[in-house]
């Protein structure tokens, strides 16, 4: 009988843990008996034909690599079917059947794209440090992020502490408040400011003001990216208590490092679930985690569900830096 012939490409943002996670599909896949090949450059690279087959060696000592070794892009063609088609005939061209994608929610639309209008077969793994797609518990990625910002927290805290100052710290997430959750309950942050709730300045302003009555001098403020507009923020913030507030944006650090062990861990299984689906013959489904177990989804009802919030663990960690 002939061999499955599956391909591998990471796209969009890259996350620490998709290294692991290619590795994961890689060798789980040979073990299963299919052929395997990588695609550089994401869906730039499936238009581009850069497609080559991979081995067990293709995939030695990344497994504690952050970014992605077959590197990513952002690819605006692959919206138009004419270049999805394109990039199907260069897998058919090889016989390969099916396509392993790891990105985020733009990454999984290109996918169903795909799939919906050709005769191939997709299963996406979710990989952004953002935490934003609703289906999954956690993505690839945002374990180690949290990680390295807490990592952040920690430094700041001692020479905030130093110079009894007030910092606050800018990270990423675009539209999603995680990693500030995550990092800010973690890292004993007295505020977090996050999309997904409204915030009260004024009763921000009057607890700093109070915290500094009492004799409590420095203070951390974690902010995600996409809750607001952080220079008024900071200006109304000090205008109203006095207190010079510093600021640190991480940036791409997040999106850097070595994957921790729970990424590590999700990428192994992610992958050997994306291995099993493709076994089965399922197509336009994603992986990922819920209450801890290893879950598929299809593809479509996974982007339509509405995120949500850990509301309860938010009002836990502003309880905790009262
Ligand atoms: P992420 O996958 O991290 O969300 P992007 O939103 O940049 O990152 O998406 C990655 C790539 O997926 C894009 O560069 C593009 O090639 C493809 N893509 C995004 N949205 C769509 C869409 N609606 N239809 C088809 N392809 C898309």
């Amino acid at each position: 009988m002939k061999k499955r012939k599956v391909a591998i490409l990471t796209s969009g943002g890259d996350a620490p843990g998709m290294n692991p996670c290619i590795r994961a599909c890689v060798r789980f896949g040979l073990y299963k008996g299919l052929e395997m090949f990588g695609v550089n450059r994401g869906y730039q690279g499936l238009i581009d034909d850069e497609i080559f087959p991979m081995n067990s060696r293709s995939v030695s000592d990344i497994v504690q690599r952050g970014g992605t070794f077959l590197k990513s892009a952002r690819c605006p063609e692959f919206r138009s079917l004419e270049y999805i088609g394109k990039a199907v005939d260069n897998l058919k061209r090889r016989g390969i059947t099916h396509l392993i994608t790891i990105g985020g929610d733009g990454t999984f639309r290109g996918a169903k794209d795909m799939a919906d209008n050709f005769d191939i077969s997709v299963i996406g793994i979710p990989g952004t440090i953002d935490n934003d797609l609703a289906y999954t518990d956690f993505t690839l990625g945002f374990d180690t992020a949290v990680n390295t910002v807490l990592w952040a927290i920690n430094s700041l805290r001692d020479t905030m502490g130093s110079h009894d100052r007030c910092s606050l710290l800018e990270v990423m997430g675009r539209h999603c408040g995680d990693i500030a959750l995550y990092a800010g309950i973690c890292g004993g942050a007295e505020y977090i400011l996050v999309p997904e709730v409204p915030y009260d300045l004024d009763a921000i302003a009057q607890s700093l003001t109070k915290a500094r009555e009492r004799g409590k001098t420095s203070n951390m403020i974690v902010f995600a990216e996409g809750a607001g507009d952080r220079e008024k923020i900071l200006s109304y913030l000090m205008e109203k208590t006095g207190v010079k507030i510093t600021t640190t944006t991480l940036g791409h650090i997040q999106r850097g490092g070595s994957p921790t062990m729970q990424d590590r861990i999700l990428a192994n299984k992610f992958g050997e679930r994306a291995i099993e689906l493709i076994l089965l013959g399922a197509s336009n489904r994603v992986v990922g985690i819920r209450n801890n177990s290893i879950i598929d989804e299809n593809v479509s009802e996974a982007l339509q569900m509405p995120r949500k919030f850990d509301k309860k663990l938010y009002d836990l960690a502003w309880i905790m830096g009262l």
